[in-house]
């Protein structure tokens, strides 16, 4: 539980930060970056000071869900400033860069650039930093993970087996590394009729509990398959921030207080 240990991730890259948080992901599209920024939002919303680093870099997309794509700008000449949405500070590779320009990038360029979002940003004081890591197990969210003194990981998934065997790699990656495994997170896991209220398991349910159970580590909820989630996202509005009352927004608000 992260907040049983305050202070333990606090890295020399961001002196400011208390606790930074992984988010992570066996393979993209999971909703690595929705369940991020709704982590990050339902942070905040407890009391917590809050920030997102969005370091997918090949898939940027805080600056969506965010509705923020101004370019970060430095008072000092050094750092660069933070962008603010929701309650939260805001940092994208997105901002900075073309992703299809990153695409060709080399994994040491990789982690240069994203050493440099944490290291020369005026994070401030923090009590969490959200750190949307690239999706899947290769370099990138290896070598970054082992750059940051993280408290932890968060691991999503989507319920079904293949989405499973990737998240189980992660683990073991994560293991490899030393970064503790907060739990996992059951992602689009069932989805409920708008029209007559049914519920469909339509990537089977309940598998990242059970993986969660054989791999001894924590399980930290479920979140719903649902429209608003797809639609708060798209509009720059997390559901967490424009319907926090609503079932979806507890969900993440019951997975964030597990963290
Ligand atoms: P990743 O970061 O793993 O690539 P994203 O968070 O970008 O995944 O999500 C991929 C797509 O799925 C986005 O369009 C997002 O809005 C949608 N999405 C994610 N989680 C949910 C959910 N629980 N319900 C509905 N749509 C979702």
């Amino acid at each position: 539980n992260v907040r049983s240990a305050p202070g333990t991730s606090q890295s020399q890259l961001t002196p400011g930060v208390k606790n930074i948080v992984l988010v992570g992901a066996g393979k993209g599209g999971v909703g690595k970056s929705t369940v991020a920024i709704n982590l990050a939002i339902g942070l905040a919303r407890s009391g917590a000071k809050v920030g997102i680093l969005d370091a997918d870099i090949y898939g940027p997309s805080v600056p969506i869900l965010t509705g923020l794509d101004r370019k970060p700008e430095s008072k000092d000449g050094a750092r660069l400033e933070p962008l603010e949405a929701h309650g939260i500070k805001v940092m994208s590779i997105g901002f900075l860069i073309d992703p299809d320009q990153a695409l060709i990038w080399r994994g040491p360029m990789v982690t240069s650039a994203l050493v440099q979002l944490l290291r020369d940003v005026n994070w401030g004081e923090l009590d969490y930093l959200v750190l949307d890591l690239p999706p899947g197990t290769g370099d990138v969210p290896l070598t970054l993970a082992q750059n940051v003194r993280a408290a932890g990981v968060v691991l999503v998934s989507t319920p079904q087996d293949l989405a499973l065997a990737d998240v189980i790699r992660a683990k073991l990656m994560f293991d490899k590394v030393n970064i503790p495994v907060l739990g996992i997170v059951e992602n689009m896991s069932s989805f409920i009729c708008p029209h007559c209220r049914q519920e469909t398991q339509v990537f089977s349910h309940g598998g990242a509990r059970a993986a969660a159970e054989k791999m001894g580590i924590r399980f930290l909820g479920e979140i719903p398959l649902d429209l608003a989630v797809r639609e708060g996202g798209d509009a720059g509005v997390p559901i967490v921030a424009g319907q926090p009352e609503g079932p979806q927004a507890q969900a993440f608000l019951a997975m964030a207080r597990n963290v």
